[in-house]
């Protein structure tokens, strides 16, 4: 009896895995996040975004998007997360996935795109990314070391959730991209991921493909600024390794339409102009007499000329300082070519060394940078308003003007760790800068 039914669900089994047998298995990679984690994160984030852009309130459109989300989410392969689909009042070209099920299109997606079948294609993609659990994946991978700890650690007590702890370690939305910027290998999974829940749902994977080279080719000219590719790095051969990937799915059946593409695309084109733009400028604090402002991080303050702006949180351990004008936000992954950025550093082994650990953040910089070459710099001691400091300058590539970048780092101990400055100025621009970067210098004040 009992060999009989073991058999039966092995030629079930076999039946099975025949069918999808030259089908490549998709499955998300390594994490040291807990489902429900990609959850709560999500959430904490999507709170985030609504204050900070135009997101729609439910009407026909979100209607329209999450009546197409839904049948993507509700595929197997969807794993089940609590899908939510929202539509950004931006006509930038960008759709974006937070981990564990929200997920928001831009109008701009639909504007450009030329069928229902494409905008499906964005929906499946982001649906897989999500899946696929890329953005903590990602984080997982880069953050080797503190993750783990951290997690098991202090979750559930941080004050500020899940979001506020990933904040002490760099990691965010806006700040660096990391949750946010694909690696292009993922991007081919989401591509077939998503490929195979579009066909399941009736629509042609390949209009996927074809949308994304059409968003590439006008992306390029510069025309609406960030957008998705920032953030969806673009793997090549999009439209060969689709198409082939259709060729292997059991569906080739592809007639879904809901009708109702080209009103959408109309209500899209009469939004208002957006509420909040993106990207909008975080809230500063009040000016000085003398016209500066002063940012106060976790012990420590610096003042900056008040036409700049502090980006970061409040009373954390970092913030990025940066003229407005030179600050590039694509898609939510803020760079600056000329600017401050103030952090502290923490060696693995935790053991505080001042010389190595300058050393080792020095190093470590360099590698982030391929424009800064393999030379370790001199490191120079100097004081600081009575403070030991280490200086050293690199140079890299501006995304400015093109030119060369200047680097210069500055270290000291503070609190048994090391707090670290890059100020960072294209060399052409370096003399008119000179100024506030030592006033902001010659400002910091530790506790
Ligand atoms: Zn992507």
């Amino acid at each position: 009896m009992f060999t009989r039914i073991l058999t039966a669900s092995l030629v079930l089994t076999a039946l099975v895995f025949g069918q999808a047998a030259k089908l490549k298995e998709i499955k998300p990679g390594m994490n040291f996040f807990k489902k429900d984690q990609d959850i709560q994160m999500g959430k904490e984030y999507a709170q985030q975004i609504e204050q900070q852009y135009d997101v729609l309130a439910p009407g026909p459109l979100t209607d329209y998007i999450n009546f197409l989300g839904q049948k993507i989410a509700q595929q197997p392969q969807a794993g089940g997360f609590p899908y939510v689909f929202k539509v950004v009042n931006d006509p930038t070209i960008n759709a974006f996935a937070l981990p564990g099920g929200p997920v928001f299109i831009n109008s701009g997606i639909l504007l450009n795109a030329e069928n229902e079948g494409q905008l499906m294609g964005v929906v499946a993609h982001e649906v897989s990314h999500i899946a696929l659990r890329h953005s903590t994946n990602q984080v997982s991978r880069s953050m080797l070391i503190q993750l783990p700890a951290m997690l098991a650690g202090a979750y559930g007590q941080a004050k500020g959730g899940l979001t506020g702890m990933l904040a002490q370690i760099g990691v965010g939305l806006g700040a660096n991209g990391l949750l946010m910027k694909f690696s292009r290998g993922a991007e081919q999974q989401a591509d077939l991921l998503g490929a195979r829940m579009m066909a399941q749902v009736g629509y042609n994977p390949i209009e996927m493909a074809r949308f994304f080279e059409t968003l590439e080719a006008k992306s390029g000219r510069g025309k609406s600024g960030p957008d998705f590719f920032s953030s969806h790095p673009n793997p090549g051969n999009r439209s060969k390794y689709v198409s082939e990937e259709v060729t292997l799915l059991p569906q080739r059946d592809f007639k879904a339409d809901t009708g109702r593409f080209e009103k959408m695309k109309l209500l899209a084109k009469n939004l208002p102009e957006p509420k909040k733009k993106a990207g909008a400028v975080p809230n500063q604090p009040e000016k000085n007499q003398d016209g500066s402002r002063t940012w106060t991080g976790e012990n420590f303050q610096v003042s900056y000329p008040g036409e700049w702006l502090g980006l970061g949180e409040p009373k954390s351990p970092t913030v990025t300082i940066a003229p407005r004008e030179v600050i590039k936000q694509e898609g939510n992954n803020v760079q600056i070519g000329l600017g401050v950025v103030i952090a502290h550093y923490e060696d693995e082994d935790g053991r505080f060394d001042f010389k190595a650990d300058t050393q080792k953040l020095i190093q470590q910089v360099m590698q982030q940078n391929p424009t800064m070459g393999r030379t370790m710099p001199p490191i120079n001691q100097h004081q600081i308003n009575g403070r030991n400091v280490y200086v050293a300058k690199l140079t890299s590539k501006s995304s400015l003007d093109g030119g060369n970048e200047i680097d210069t780092i500055v270290t000291m101990e503070h609190r048994g760790t090391m707090l670290y400055m890059v100020f960072i100025a294209p060399e052409r621009q370096m003399q008119q800068v000179q100024r506030d970067f030592d006033a902001i210098l010659n400002s910091l004040r530790l506790d």
